[in-house]
């Protein structure tokens, strides 16, 4: 397979999935997932590693909710995971300048507290359930 054909092979599947329109098609979220360089934007995780492909998934660096567009600048290519804990948080909160790059940063510097303190609740929520099957058992 040529360079040409596995652009081509990516822009079909996109397609296929979220339809060809202006801002939602294929070509458009090819060139946003290549911009990253087939990363997550905010943990880094390579989305060739990712074996459910759907858990790619295109942000709104500057939310809907909060007048962001659709326009290329304003996505993101980002893993599920990292989506989730961006949620509606705008990084234009966080900084006065309105550089892609600079709200960028802003943004994954609060996905990752977020991701790291999700962990920790996810350690004690474990702790918790062993002491209580522990309490069951009679251990
Ligand atoms: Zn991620």
């Amino acid at each position: 397979m040529t360079i040409e054909e596995a652009k081509a092979q990516m822009v079909e599947i996109f397609t296929e999935n979220w339809g060809d329109g202006e801002f939602h098609g294929g070509p458009f979220w090819f060139d946003v997932i290549e911009r990253a360089d087939f990363r997550c934007e905010y943990c880094g995780e390579d989305i060739y590693e990712i074996h459910q492909w759907h858990q790619w998934e295109g942000d709104h660096l500057i939310p809907k909710s909060k007048g962001g567009g659709e326009e290329f600048d304003n996505k993101v290519c980002a893993c599920m995971k990292c989506n989730r804990s961006k949620g509606t948080f705008d990084p234009r909160t966080g900084t006065d300048k309105r550089d892609r790059a600079s709200l960028l940063a802003v943004a994954k510097a609060k996905v990752l507290h977020r991701l790291r303190d999700r962990e920790q609740r996810y350690k004690d929520v474990r702790e918790a359930i062993a002491v209580i099957r522990a309490h069951k058992l009679g251990i």
